[in-house]
């Protein structure tokens, strides 16, 4: 059962999404939920919100321990952010579980929301076909450690990178019909 964080921002989206992909999804809200899950994903909306609720719930705690476990984790812009090890614009505080560095609304505003077809793909794990992407206020990954596999590009940033179990895209794929980022997701494996 793949946990949805539904503190805020477009979390029934992403329940819609992977219901239509067939995969068994539910809302957590608390820690204990975090942990009966058996995935994570982690939805857009506000990082600066999403921190400031999960304070002092221990939810940031089972979400590390989720991804400690190895159980596959997907943030998606907001929740992109919140996995970063750094954040800037301005600096903040993340759960740490990505080495890589966003900056938030890096964009200007023509570029921040938009919808774009991707088609620098990492094509062993993606395919071929261009992959169509919805930009929200996204945040830029700056840089990414090489341990950091780089899935898809947009104008050369990355923007879909997986460490192992742990997955981040800057757009929000729960917007569109394509489900080869839930596969992504769901096939990370830990890589310890
Ligand atoms: N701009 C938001 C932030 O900085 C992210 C936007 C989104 O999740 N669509 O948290």
């Amino acid at each position: 059962m793949i946990g949805v964080l539904a503190l805020q921002g477009d979390f029934e989206a992403h329940l819609d999404a992977l219901g239509r992909a067939g995969v068994a999804a539910r809302e957590v809200r608390d820690a204990e939920e975090v942990l009966a899950s058996t995935g994570l994903v982690i939805p857009g909306g506000e990082s600066t919100t999403f921190r400031r609720l999960m304070e002092g719930t221990g939810i940031e705690e089972a979400i590390r321990a989720v991804a400690g476990r190895g159980d596959p984790v997907l943030g998606t812009c907001a929740g992109a952010i919140l996995l970063a090890r750094d954040v800037e614009g301005p600096r903040a505080a993340s759960l740490g579980l990505l080495p890589m560095t966003v900056v938030r609304n890096a964009y200007g505003r023509q570029l921040d929301s938009a919808v774009v077809r991707l088609t620098d793909l990492a094509r062993g794990v993606l395919g071929g076909e261009s992959l169509e992407a919805v930009f929200i206020r996204a945040p830029r990954i700056a840089s990414v450690d090489p341990s950091v596999e780089i899935l898809a590009r947009r104008d050369g940033d990355p923007v879909l990178v997986r460490q192992g179990n742990v997955t981040a895209a800057t757009f929000h794929p729960e917007l569109t019909e394509d489900r080869r980022v839930v596969d992504v997701f769901l096939s990370g494996r830990a890589s310890t």
